[in-house]
């Protein structure tokens, strides 16, 4: 893990395209997804629940604007996602810095062809005893 002053999402290299007072943003290296965006906040943290309400409300301020700005024009719809991977170690791909990734949506788009058409197989209904199993944790 590298201490914060060695992040380059603490010191991002990489132009910020916009800001808020709590969060940035920066384009992604996306060879297949045209727009990929990386929103987060400007204080390193590496755990999602260690954000302040305020950063959150930050960082989708971001969200919501850049997709207003951008449906239409790079895509038809978007995904929001965010990764917490602790158990992956980091590397030029993975880094600890937490973000949320806005990435452009089409129908049937690479993402798509790639890994959704799989998606019938990963979220089929789980049985009843796996189905109880993970209510059980929620309680
Ligand atoms: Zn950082």
């Amino acid at each position: 893990m590298p201490e914060p002053t060695n992040c380059p999402f603490c010191n991002p290299y990489e132009q910020v395209l916009k800001q808020n007072d709590l969060a940035q943003v920066v384009l992604s290296d996306p060879h297949k997804v045209p727009g990929h965006l990386l929103i987060m906040p400007k204080r390193h943290i590496e755990q999602p629940w260690d954000l302040t309400h305020d950063e959150l409300t930050s960082i989708f301020d971001l969200i919501f604007e850049l997709e207003q700005k951008l449906v239409g024009k790079l895509g038809d719809g978007f995904d929001i996602r965010q990764s917490y991977r602790p158990f992956r170690p980091q590397s030029d791909i993975k880094l600890n810095h937490i973000v949320f990734h806005l990435l452009p949506r089409s129908n049937e788009d690479y993402i798509f062809k790639v890994a959704e058409q799989y998606e019938k197989e990963l979220y089929a209904d789980l049985d009843d005893m796996e189905r109880d199993a993970v209510i059980d944790l929620l309680k």
